[in-house]
């Protein structure tokens, strides 16, 4: 029996997402790993390309703490007095995402740093009856 193969979409990635995966597509090509996934290889223009499933280790490339914030963040509490950490994390595989960073002092930025090693945490929400899930990551 052999699996179906999702296609290389955003929709397929979101998909794994909410199953907890962080998969990425990976070019069988050249091995340029693409996180959101994406149909064609940029460097060699193909579409010869394979899911891989992320370690989901990494580390800070950017960090931002956040005072206003989107109505999803100000339902969940965040706001003026409780800031959350928005980051950019380079995944040891090579590709940037970008998530939520909790399991961090977010009034306290200073005590975040750039190329701390961080691991990927999928954040469960609560809307309405509906789990969403999101990517994030968490200190190593
Ligand atoms: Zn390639």
């Amino acid at each position: 029996m052999s699996e179906i193969v999702k296609d290389f979409t955003i929709e397929s990635y979101l998909e794994y997402i909410r199953n907890k995966k962080l998969m990425g597509s990976k070019c069988k090509d050249c091995g340029e790993t693409y996180v959101p996934v994406r149909k064609l290889c940029t460097k060699c223009n193909t579409a010869n390309m394979e899911w891989v499933e992320m370690s989901g280790k990494g580390k800070v490339a950017a960090f931002t703490s956040i005072t206003v914030g989107t109505p999803f963040f100000v339902e969940k509490g965040y706001g003026r007095n409780k800031p959350y950490c928005f980051s950019v994390i380079k995944l040891d595989e090579g590709p940037m995402v970008s998530g939520q960073l909790v399991g961090v002092d977010e009034s306290k930025p200073e005590t975040i740093s750039v190329d701390m090693p961080v691991k990927v945490k999928f954040l469960e929400t609560e809307i309405k009856g509906e789990t969403r899930v999101d990517l994030g990551f968490e200190p190593a």
